[in-house]
């Protein structure tokens, strides 16, 4: 925890921490010794994690990236913080993150860019986003974990650009509770780490049923470490032809086929499939996200939580919540609540929401067709490039960022596990990732297959 707490204030211009909680890390490490001194050490006993802004902590800074929520301090823990630090973890600090988790470069952040540890010709690149605080902390080595949260991508995407590893779990694995929303029926929680075994050990105790999110599942959780065989023999890997994007980059490709042919290699079986409601995947996401964040973003307000407007004389409570929200939330934030309040209006909410909701039906059910044909998981590319510069897509027209997460959103649709594992360098020497995507409750299966790709 120490060495931790040196490297973050070294470290200060990744801008990764965004809350510092040394009072808080080195009480927990306390605590964590009495533990093993007692004989009592479970898995993460000890172990320093770097927390998501999105995760609301007991009286400790939990902003969500976003200037309306400065001064919130919870009064509660969220459940996967509560699990981690019964597990034994200590906290670190709280990560930087895209505002409410909206971004693919941790650029629409209050704080201020996350910088990734990677780096070429001294030309400051993205680790990506939302969880680009986290990702970023992981790969420089500032904690040994850290949660992130994956609406999109949002785990997947910066574990790509920083050369680590993290997984999004089956949607209801993990307890949405605590958990700042932005889309609920598309958010979930996860590890990101330095390898697959790590993640395996953190899924653990981040998961599991919690009466306090409805959505939450009661499914038992297995042993996923012991999961980690890296026997793959037999089984079934799908290869969708729909993800060979035009344009895609030859290095891309590559990846691609390197790590199709190493998990040939190990014994499994390497099948081409078809996935074909890819292409409207995005359109979707990008409908359904933003609708059901305008929804869950309407509690601030200016009364409940964070910031308020100052008002002026004669100012009534419609000017207090349009001030308030017009100076608290950036603009990425304010294009998707508009978005989101469009697509649900009365005159279009058949022609977009619905349409979209059809649309993920229909996404949802080429998956189900593909493992009920026997594939135990699908290899796909994490991102369609490597990190890119920051400041180089952020004046751009925002459909240019939302194209990052071509290849995840799917398995947010869809519900389904998903991870990216490093797999590469590209020819600048920037790490690339791959991701896997498996059956629903199956993460454990997963992580094996990853475990054999790394
Ligand atoms: N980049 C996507 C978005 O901006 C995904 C974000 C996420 O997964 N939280 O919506």
């Amino acid at each position: 925890t120490s060495a931790c707490l040196t490297a973050i204030d070294a470290a200060d211009t990744l801008n990764a921490f965004v809350h510092k909680t040394p009072e808080v890390a080195e009480s927990q490490a306390k605590s964590a010794d009495q533990r093993i001194q007692a004989g009592e050490a479970p898995d993460l006993c000890g172990i320093p994690l770097g927390i998501k802004d999105l995760f609301c902590t007991k009286g400790v800074a939990s902003q969500a990236a976003s200037r309306i929520l400065e001064g919130f301090n919870p009064e509660y823990e969220s459940t996967v913080t509560t699990q981690l630090f019964d597990a034994g973890a200590v906290m670190l600090g709280k990560l930087n993150m895209d505002e409410f988790a909206m971004g693919s470069s941790n650029e629409t952040s209050v704080y201020g860019d996350a910088v990734n540890p990677w780096k070429v010709d001294d030309r400051q690149l993205t680790p990506g986003g939302s969880s680009g605080g986290s990702a970023a902390a992981v790969a420089a080595d500032l904690c040994l974990g850290a949660t992130g949260t994956d609406t999109g991508g949002s785990i997947r995407q910066p574990a790509a650009f920083t050369g680590i590893t993290g997984i999004k779990p089956t949607y209801g694995r993990v307890s949405r509770w605590g958990v700042v929303a932005f889309a609920s029926s598309l958010d979930q929680a996860g590890p990101m780490t330095k390898d697959v075994r790590d993640s395996a050990i953190m899924l653990q105790a981040m998961s599991g049923f919690d009466a306090k999110d409805s959505t939450s599942a009661n499914i038992p959780v297995p042993d996923f470490e012991a999961a980690l065989t890296g026997d793959i023999r037999g089984k079934v890997i799908g290869i969708p032809k729909e993800y060979r994007m035009d344009g895609m980059p030859a290095e891309i490709e590559k990846l691609w086929q390197d790590g199709t042919a190493m998990l040939r290699d190990a014994g499994a079986e390497v099948r081409d499939i078809t996935l074909p409601h890819t292409k409207y995947a995005l359109p979707a996401y990008y409908v359904i996200a933003p609708a059901e964040a305008s929804s869950n973003l309407a509690r601030y307000d200016g009364v409940r939580f964070g910031h308020r407007a100052k008002l002026d004389a004669g100012d009534g409570i419609t000017e207090m919540y349009e001030k308030t929200r017009a100076e608290g939330f950036g603009p990425e934030v304010q294009r998707r609540v508009m978005v989101g309040t469009y697509v649900l209006s009365a005159g279009f909410y058949d022609a977009y929401y619905n349409r979209a909701r059809r649309v993920r039906a229909l996404i949802k059910r080429d998956f189900d067709q593909v493992f009920a044909d026997g594939v135990d998981a699908i290899l796909t590319p994490a991102t369609p490039s490597a990190a890119f510069g920051l400041g180089e897509m952020k004046n751009a027209d925002p459909i240019q960022m939302y194209l990052n997460d071509v290849f995840t959103v799917t398995v947010n649709l869809a519900g389904l596990p998903g991870i990216s594992v490093p797999a590469g360098l590209d020819a600048k020497g920037l790490p690339l990732g791959l991701q896997l995507i498996g059956r629903p409750w199956e993460e454990g299966d997963l992580l094996n297959v990853a475990y054999a790709l790394e």
